[in-house]
């Protein structure tokens, strides 16, 4: 067993003792918002500020441009820390991913020092893994062997409220485009098919759909493209959806459903579907329960006040993926004081606040702590192993 407290109150003094350097990336990130697989700017500051820590990172990696990763140590046990740093269309950085980036640098930081100032053995990574709102930059990581080695994983994220990770839903997004036939609307109307109709029916049978959906499950959609002028019967129309589900079986019932309700438009309107996958999969999140504990705890003990949500997460993340390849967590921190709705300006607003900021180092803490009892306490270890294979 090691010593929690001490652990945890080491960890926040040597991120404090580098406190100016987190706040400049932190604001650096966030003046440089940059969309997925495009952040060569992020990825750039943290390997400069990862060198000049001393450490050797490598970019790109794991097939990816704007990834990087870097490693201490060898073997295992090996516990990987996960940086996000893409914005969003409109944004900026309205998913705080500027703190992300942030806290997982500083707590890779404290977590070396912790490992090698109590001669512990193991490998701790990190993973700058780009293009989570949209790509999979992690999806395509795990494909290239980022894993390899790994045993456990963890990321933090800001929210409005510090909290557990409570899961997310697998994403299964789909463009569907629809062809039918141009014809003058008033004319010569019998000699069109109505591309637009088969997009509006499609959006009517899920609505429908709806009532009959478990509540772990979210389907939305918007239409891209429905015609051009109201005199022209549409010959085309496109639109995009997401499926969500919590549990993977329903995803797979969702897309078998949703196959059915776009052929079941070309019938009733004789247009032809093209649908086409949107971006890759992303599986649901499952959230380790012991490394849970172990946040919650730390999080309190450095006085953040976590609470527990009334309700399991319905976003997604390509972490998803992660968690069940590792056991790991993707727990939050809070960026203000009251509630505020993710992915919007007033969240992008919050990311650059001070009290974000003071929140993202606690949340760093926390995470070193948990680094290192993964390498040097087994009792942990087995918990955070068993609680997976469960
Ligand atoms: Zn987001
Ligand atoms: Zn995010």
């Amino acid at each position: 067993m090691m010593d929690r407290l001490a652990l945890l109150s080491e960890a926040k003094s040597l991120i404090e003792a580098e406190r100016g350097r987190w706040q400049a990336l932190s604001r650096g990130v966030w003046e440089h918002p940059e969309l997925a697989y495009e952040e060569r700017y992020a990825c750039q500051r943290q390997v400069e500020e990862l060198r000049a820590l001393g450490f050797a990172p490598e970019t790109p990696t794991a097939g990816v441009e704007t990834a990087f990763r870097a490693d201490v140590g060898s073997g295992h046990p090996a516990f990987a820390i996960a940086s996000e740093y893409d914005a969003l269309e409109g944004l900026g950085h309205g998913c705080g991913h500027n703190l992300i980036c942030t806290a997982a640098l500083a707590a890779f930081q404290a977590a070396v020092k912790l490992r090698d100032k109590h001669g512990l053995k193991g490998r701790l990574t990190l993973l700058g893994t780009p293009a989570e709102e949209s790509g999979g930059g992690k999806v395509v990581m795990i494909e290239h062997g980022c894993l390899d080695g790994v045993d456990a994983a963890m990321m933090v994220h800001p929210s409005w409220r510090t909290t557990p990770d409570t899961g997310s839903t697998a994403v299964r997004r789909f463009d569907v485009a629809f062809s039918g036939k141009a014809a003058h609307a008033a004319g010569s109307p019998e000699l069109g098919l109505n591309a637009l109709d088969a997009t509006l029916m499609v959006f009517t049978a899920i609505n429908a759909w709806r009532q009959q959906l478990p509540e772990f499950t979210r389907v939305h959609g918007v239409i891209l493209e429905g015609g051009v002028r109201p005199n022209i019967i549409p010959d085309r129309s496109r639109s995009r959806f997401y499926l969500r589900s919590a549990q993977e079986d329903w995803a797979d019932k969702m897309e078998a459903r949703f196959q059915d309700i776009v052929r079941g438009a070309e019938l009733m309107t004789g247009c032809t579907a093209e649908v086409k996958s949107y971006h890759r999969p992303y599986m649901s999140r499952k959230p380790n329960s012991a490394m849970n504990s172990a946040y919650v705890e730390a999080m309190k003990t450095l006085g953040a006040n976590p609470v527990l949500p009334p309700r399991p997460g319905r976003g997604s993340s390509d972490f998803g993926n992660f968690s069940h390849a590792v056991p790991g967590i993707h727990p939050y921190f809070a960026v203000t004081d009251h509630e505020i709705p993710g992915h919007s300006l007033e969240m992008a607003a919050a990311s650059a606040t001070g009290f974000a900021f003071d929140n993202a180092l606690r949340a760093a803490a926390a995470m070193a702590v948990i680094a290192v009892r993964y390498l040097g306490d087994d009792d942990f270890r087995a918990q955070v192993d068993e609680a997976f294979r469960k």
